[in-house]
């Protein structure tokens, strides 16, 4: 497993972060998560563009430019000789004595690279069960900040119930699962919720609607409820990490049969070919 710190690559399990981190000590930072297929980054100038906009979002200098944020990513897959990987980096307004006004160093820039997190090959082809829970996020769910403790406890509490993801409910309407984004596809029309300050703008959400318009799927950015989502012909989650992952259940109702539908299929297959490509 590939590291990056200080400037450095290093083994990523040999990484030592110093107490006063501020990514460590207040959460104060911004990541991002980028999948190798076949040694290669997916997607990455979405990922570096996103990263840029969380940082200014929250005032923070990036300590590369993206140039050389993308360098680094790609010497770093070099050196980890992997073919599939996971590639996770994080900036923090840096290392400096506790205390809550921004400090005046620069900010550290660190990343992994290990083999990917597998999905089973199950969830796909019989989708996976979700819950729905209170969304108890701030007022920035834009930004990919490194606070991700209720996305934690929502998470935990869907393992708890034997489920896969929690589908998060603000206000009575959907806004995304704890780390995918949330779609339904009725009367063969696609629905997902729209972008916001309530929502990160996921990278594989955007590229699955510009797959389903290109696919002659009509789709609507539109707030639904948890009836809805249920009343659903059919329903799945994106992320970098899950790519398209059907839903079987919510809250143990059963979607439709709860088999994967047709085109939640059709939108998976075309994913994996801007890949495979
Ligand atoms: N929503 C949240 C809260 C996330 O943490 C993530 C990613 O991990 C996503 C959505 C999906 O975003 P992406 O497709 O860019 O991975």
């Amino acid at each position: 497993n590939i590291g990056f710190i200080n400037g450095e690559y290093i083994n990523a399990d040999e990484a030592v972060i110093p107490i006063d981190e501020r990514g460590h000590q207040f959460g104060d930072g911004v990541y991002e998560v980028v999948k190798i297929y076949n040694s290669l980054p997916f997607l990455l100038d979405e990922h570096l563009t996103r990263l840029k906009e969380s940082a200014s979002a929250i005032q923070l200098k990036l300590p590369y430019s993206l140039d050389d944020i993308k360098k680094i990513i790609l010497e770093g897959i070099k050196r980890s000789e992997l073919l599939n990987a996971e590639v996770y980096f994080q900036v923090t307004r840096g290392i400096a004595p506790r205390n809550h006004l921004f400090p005046n160093v620069s900010a550290s820039f660190t990343m992994t690279i290990k083999p990917a997190r597998k999905v089973s090959e199950q969830s796909y082809y019989k989708g996976i069960k979700t819950i729905t829970t209170k969304d108890e996020r701030w007022a920035n769910c834009h930004i990919k900040s490194l606070n991700l403790l209720p996305n934690v406890l929502a998470k935990q509490k869907a393992n708890n119930e034997e489920s896969y993801e929690a589908i998060l409910i603000k206000d009575g309407y959907v806004t995304e699962g704890s780390s995918t984004n949330v779609f339904v596809v009725k009367n063969n029309t696609l629905y997902t919720t729209p972008l916001t300050n309530n929502i990160l703008s996921g990278i594989t959400r955007k590229n699955v609607l510009k797959l389903a318009q290109k696919l002659d799927v009509e789709v609507l950015e539109k707030s639904f409820t948890t009836e809805f989502l249920i009343s659903g012909d059919e329903a799945f989650l994106t992320s970098t990490t899950v790519e398209v992952l059907p839903i079987r259940s919510v809250n143990n109702k059963v979607i439709l049969n709860g088999d994967p539908g047709p085109i939640t299929k059709l939108l998976h297959e075309s994913f994996r070919q801007l890949y495979a490509e």
